[in-house]
């Protein structure tokens, strides 16, 4: 997906500052963060949302909140907590279309969320 900006910091057309990622997930700052931890987590393959998640991808979602546990432990979130987040459609507040979590830390978090 040459139009999608997660796609092409994946294929490193973009540059991002990199936290972590193995064969199939990536981890890298948001550019505009909203909390002084936020990374986020996607998968390297194009998935518009959590609704495009098919049974065989079990084993990436997995993957997936493995690494925002990486990522929590690489920014030592683990004993205050942190939040992960996945804004899923528009009305739920999700702006690009390849899936993310967000993994916010190192500020209080209200419930519930705006
Ligand atoms: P969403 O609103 O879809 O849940 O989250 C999209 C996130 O991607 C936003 O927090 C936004 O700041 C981040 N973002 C958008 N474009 C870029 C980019 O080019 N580089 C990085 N590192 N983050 C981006
Ligand atoms: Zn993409």
């Amino acid at each position: 997906m040459t139009d999608c900006v997660f796609c092409r910091i994946v294929d490193g057309t973009i540059g991002a500052k990199i936290v972590c990622q193995d064969e199939h997930c990536l981890a890298f700052e948001d550019i505009n963060p909203q909390a002084p931890v936020h990374v986020l987590v996607i998968p390297k393959r194009h998935i518009r949302s959590l609704n495009e998640f098919e049974t065989s991808d079990t084993e990436l979602l997995g993957r997936l909140l493995q690494t925002c546990r990486t990522v929590a432990h690489l920014k030592e979130l683990t004993s205050a907590g942190y939040r992960v987040v996945a804004n899923t459609g528009s009305q739920a507040g999700q702006t690009v279309f390849h899936f993310h979590f967000h993994v916010l830390g190192k500020r209080m978090f209200r419930w519930p969320p705006g």
